[in-house]
């Protein structure tokens, strides 16, 4: 009796996964992709869901990894209203143990290639550790309005760019995630260049490219996963109102800002994997994203 009850509870043990907190959760990596049920539960379980998708299936063989993260160091753009940026110290040493080398570092919660948890525009929304991993890891869009921001540095993504993108490509699909292509990435570090005023403390004369509020609704609507944008904001810079900014967050989307190298992303067919460091109650945190290109 003994040999079978063992065999009983080991087969039982093998099929059931008991569900674990999201804080603690682990997402197979032979089963990343997109699945509703992972976004709005509190928990993750490892049982199989259909729509899933292999992560053989969305990393080729052969792809390319494009860092689309900005260096974090003394020239790091930060919100202008930050008084301080990022700071680190370091301190080396060599003796008889071999050389030693240690450091410090601080920085605001936005500034640099950052996530905008929920919780930074709607009170009591996600925060940067509880946003569900399959909302950071996921087949990415592109969307450039760079001609229009060439032209003009306040322009906006309004629905009628992304109705154009879709009369091209098909209608975006639930779980993407959508960046935004301005071209604002080239004039990184300057902060006059790419903010439109480079005044510590001011934050009334900013210009540099954003999302209508009006695209971020029709985004809601396609169910994306996330949001990303090579400027310092998801709302423009003369926004006073941060439409964009209020309808992800209610809708528990997260966002990445001051996003790199978009220009290197093709409009469609690359994965993005943009992990944020998991600050608790964190209302963002520095991110690093990696588009895999195949
Ligand atoms: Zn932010």
């Amino acid at each position: 009796m003994r040999p079978l009850l063992l065999t009983a509870a080991l087969l039982l043990s093998a099929c059931y996964r008991a569900p674990v907190r999201q804080d603690d959760a682990i997402v197979h990596t032979d089963r990343v992709g997109y699945h509703h049920a992972y976004w709005h539960d509190p928990t993750i379980t490892a049982a199989h869901h259909a729509g899933e998708v292999p992560l053989a299936s969305i990393v080729p063989a052969g792809a390319t990894l494009v860092d689309l993260t900005h260096v974090f160091d003394e020239e790091t753009i930060y919100w202008p209203a930050e008084k301080h940026g990022f700071r680190r110290e370091s301190a080396e040493s060599d003796g008889p143990g071999g050389h030693y080398a240690n450091g410090r570092f601080s920085t605001p919660e936005h500034g640099g290639t950052h996530l905008d948890a929920p919780s930074h525009f709607a009170a009591g929304k996600l925060t940067a550790d509880r946003v569900p991993l399959p909302r950071l890891m996921a087949r990415a869009i592109v969307i450039d309005i760079s001609t229009k921001a060439e032209a003009n540095s306040d322009a906006l993504l309004e629905p009628g760019d992304i109705d154009a993108f879709e009369k091209e490509h098909g209608v975006i699909e639930p779980g993407s995630i959508v960046m935004v292509r301005t071209g604002w990435a080239s004039r990184w570090p300057d902060r006059k260049r790419y903010l439109g005023d480079a005044t510590v403390g001011a934050t009334d004369k900013l210009h540099f490219p954003g999302i209508s509020g009006a695209a971020a609704k029709r985004l809601v609507e396609r169910d994306v996963a996330a949001v990303g944008i090579d400027t310092a904001s998801l709302d423009h810079g003369p926004s006073r109102s941060f439409d964009a900014h209020k309808v992800f967050a209610n809708a528990e989307i997260p966002a990445f800002e001051n996003v790199a190298r978009l220009d290197l992303v093709p409009e469609v067919g690359a994965v993005v994997i943009a992990l944020p460091m998991k600050v608790g109650g964190g209302s963002g945190a520095p991110v690093r994203i990696v588009a895999v290109v195949p």
